[in-house]
């Protein structure tokens, strides 16, 4: 079957390789949309960073592994044992593997195991290819009518959902989004979701400005022609944001989502971080300020999500800004994502394209 593998940096190939084998407490997927996430641009461009180059503690993957932690299928098989799932069952993938048994696994925080590995990056198992073979408990179920395409972007939302969590989003009013690439994007939707009244995006790009518009900002400003932080206190009768989300993994979008929230506010750190930011920790005492970080997502999470979007409370369609089949996966997909940045938000392959 084909796989799409990553050999290293700057190195994607369509290769051949065996089709895996179903057993026990697994399921066979034919996946069927699968997208292009910034932490697999990561790898492309710097990597490997997550890619494992010796065996996998959990996997006993290494390069070349499998790509594609977003996405969508179709279940082919069922292994011994497996409860809830039958052929032909619409799935997303929860692809963080966990192993049950570390200090943060056994304080009930599977998403920061010591030994976090990913379907999609750790061997190969990953969407990326013609069939794929998951632990059943990865497989979260997909209405009957629920669109695959619209599947292959459940994951990126649970990293906004959990990050929604992770703030006092039930007494927030006002929100304030730094960064509107897919993860900034995909906060915007879950705090519209979940009844945010004002919710603010910085953004430097004029396009991904209106993405967030579509999606749900109800006041957007560019950081290069605009005080952000000036703007969101005059909205704020000069107090600040409740919230602010930190999703654009750079020092003066940092320093815009703390000095953005009011006194005792909180921000959340989603974005990830090639250099260490400087925290004004002055400022944080004075001001008596929160930071928090969110990591991948919980338990229950896709299921929210799911429900979220099945329901309408959300529709990210405007996201999905092209479509390619797999053996365009290089040219029209990670390139484009590198070199047409501002033109698109999600790229999804299409495997049976
Ligand atoms: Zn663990």
């Amino acid at each position: 079957m084909r796989a799409a593998r990553f050999h290293g940096r700057g190195d994607i190939r369509v290769d051949q390789i065996d089709e895996p084998v179903c057993e026990e407490g697994q399921v066979k997927i034919r996946p069927a949309f699968v997208g292009i996430c910034g932490s697999d641009l990561h790898e492309y461009l710097a990597g490997p960073i997550v890619v494992p180059t010796t065996p996998h503690a959990l996997t006993g993957g290494q390069l070349p592994v499998t790509l594609g932690h977003e996405f969508s299928g179709t279940i082919e098989e069922v292994g011994q044992g497996v409860i809830g799932l039958k052929v032909g069952d619409r799935v997303a993938v929860k692809p963080n593997l966990s192993d049950g048994n570390c200090s943060s696994c056994a304080f009930g925080r599977p998403n920061c195991c010591r030994n976090l590995g990913f379907i999609g990056f750790s061997s190969n198992a990953g969407g990326l290819s013609d069939y794929v073979v998951v632990p059943a408990k990865h497989a979260i179920s997909l209405p009957d009518t629920f669109p695959l395409d619209i599947g292959a972007l459940v994951e990126p939302l649970t990293v906004a959902w959990h990050a929604v969590d992770r703030s006092p989003v039930q007494t927030a009013k006002t929100a304030l989004v730094v960064g509107g690439g897919p993860i900034g994007l995909a906060v915007v939707q879950v705090l519209k979701a979940r009844g945010v009244k004002t919710i603010i995006v910085a953004e430097v790009s004029d396009q991904r400005c209106v993405y967030a518009q579509t999606l749900g900002a109800t006041h957007v400003f560019n950081p290069l022609t605009e005080n952000v932080v000036a703007n969101v206190r005059s909205l704020t009768g000069h107090a600040g944001a409740d919230i602010s989300f930190e999703c654009s993994g750079v020092q003066a979008g940092f320093d815009t989502a703390m000095n953005g929230i009011r006194v005792r506010g909180t921000t959340v750190i989603v974005s990830l971080w090639e250099k260490k930011p400087v925290i004004d920790a002055f400022d944080v005492v004075s001001y008596e300020k929160h930071v928090l970080g969110a990591a991948i997502c919980e338990d229950g999470d896709f299921e929210a999500v799911i429900d979220a979007i099945a329901s309408g409370k959300i529709n990210p369609e405007p996201m999905i800004t092209s479509k390619i089949r797999m053996e365009e996966v290089e040219e029209k997909g990670f390139k484009a994502l590198i070199s047409e940045r501002d033109k698109h938000v999600k790229i999804l392959i299409d495997i049976e394209a």
